[in-house]
């Protein structure tokens, strides 16, 4: 069918690139393309010979509009797959325009210097998308992405209107260190570190970080505690769908966990403000990163379940209706399967999925959509058939 350029090499784009090689009827070549080109050509060692997909690697700096362009020209192909970092989806968005190839990401665009995420600055692209015929998909992870899909499928099949929902992402995955992070620890740590917030009648309500607390018995888990957080598909959820009242996420976090980001806080360790050390400027939360495990490593010692997934209250026929649509996904048959975590394997799974609908044309509309824009039957159909299969349940406990 085509070609994909994926661009980043890590806990994401690892399981993604995994998934291609493994629906190779679609994904006929692909390039992975990062800043570090070992870890491309390892991963290219390791799976060349189990697959009819043909791999190339190259070396890039994604914050380069020029390599960017340059790359996609030579290597020409149908859509290009960000699993970088949230700093480099404009860069990454200016080449596709350039070269008028369809873009897909995971994660909305952060600046570096702020840990402030919003939709604005990549919805400013629209016009220049539309006009150009391309498509770019913002948001097809797990959370954002799935959220999406199955908010837009639970529109769709089961309600006139939805009122409110609560995206529940629940991690009872253990790996066995004191303090460790699931995914790109700077990144995590930017989220869960920010004030709270919520959407409720058009407006948001700010929390201060973890002062909301809820207490729910997870399927395939067990009673967790979990918090409310800022999370970026509040913001398009708001927009698309209509008559919404109230959208919260809510996290899972272990006590170890909060007891750590807490002291490394007050230590000034999460800090994005650089400071001079040894006459060298560094920034204190990149240097924890550092320190910390490589999330990419944590797939042979996590054990445990995922569950993410959405509760939807709403009206059908004029009756009150309650929803639920979740995943439920085990650490340790990831690591089987692809060598990763649930985390990565719970995002990089509709990160395949994503690109391989703009690469065969079902979801192909020119401008810039969040995935909850697009009819979500394929979506769901492939999140069975690729490894995420959801369940249902129609009369679910509420989160009060
Ligand atoms: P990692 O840190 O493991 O991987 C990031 C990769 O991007 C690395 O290979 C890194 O290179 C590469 N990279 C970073 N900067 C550049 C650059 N300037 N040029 C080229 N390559 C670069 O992160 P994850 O895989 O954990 O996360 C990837 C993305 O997925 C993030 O944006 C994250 O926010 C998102 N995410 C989304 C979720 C969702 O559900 N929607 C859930 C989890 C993550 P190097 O190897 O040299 O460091």
């Amino acid at each position: 069918m085509g070609k994909a350029l994926i661009i980043g090499c890590g806990g994401v784009a690892s399981v993604a690139i995994h998934k291609c090689c493994q629906n190779s009827e679609v994904f006929e070549e692909i390039m992975i393309a990062s800043r570090t080109k070992e870890k491309c050509d390892a991963l290219k060692e390791k799976l060349q010979g189990t697959t009819k997909t043909k791999i190339r690697t190259a070396k890039v700096n994604a914050d380069s509009v020029e390599e960017l362009v340059a790359l996609i020209r030579n290597f020409g192909p149908d859509v290009v797959l960000n699993l970088a970092l949230p700093y480099q989806d404009l860069h990454i968005m200016d080449a596709c325009l350039e070269t008028k190839v369809h873009y897909v990401d995971t994660a909305n665009y952060e600046p570096e210097d702020t840990a402030k995420f919003e939709y604005k600055w990549q919805w400013a692209y629209r016009e220049k998308f539309k006009n150009a015929g391309i498509c770019a998909l913002l948001g097809s992870g797990f959370d954002p992405g799935v959220t999406g899909v199955f908010s837009a499928y639970a529109l769709k099949h089961h309600f006139d209107t939805i009122e409110y929902i609560d995206i529940l992402d629940c991690n009872g995955g253990d790996h066995g260190y004191p303090f460790a992070t699931n995914f790109n620890p700077e990144i995590n740590i930017r989220e869960v570190s920010a004030n709270g917030s919520y959407w409720e009648n058009g407006h948001w309500v700010e929390t201060k970080p973890m002062e909301i607390k809820r207490e729910y018995d997870f399927e395939g888990v067990g009673k967790k505690d979990m918090y409310l957080l800022h999370h970026e598909e509040i913001e398009s959820l708001a927009l698309n769908i209509p008559g919404i009242k109230r959208i919260r996420f809510f996290m899972t976090f272990g006590q170890s966990y909060l007891t750590h980001l807490k002291c490394l806080e007050n230590v000034g360790m999460t800090s994005i403000k650089p400071i001079l050390f040894e006459g060298k400027e560094i920034v204190p939360l990149q240097f924890l990163k550092a320190v910390l495990p490589d999330p990419a490593t944590l797939g042979p010692r996590t054990v445990g379940k995922t569950n993410i997934g959405c509760i939807f209250r709403g009206k059908k026929d004029g009756k009150d209706k309650n929803y639920y649509l979740y995943n439920i996904c085990d650490h340790q048959e990831c690591y089987k399967e692809v060598g990763s975590q649930a985390i990565s394997y719970t995002t990089g799974v509709p990160a395949m999925i994503g690109a391989m609908l703009l690469m065969n044309g079902t979801w192909t509309k020119p401008g810039v959509y969040n995935i909850e824009e697009f009819d979500p039957d394929p979506f769901m159909e492939a999140l069975n058939k690729w490894g995420l299969p959801w369940k249902e349940d129609f009369d679910p406990v509420l989160v009060d």
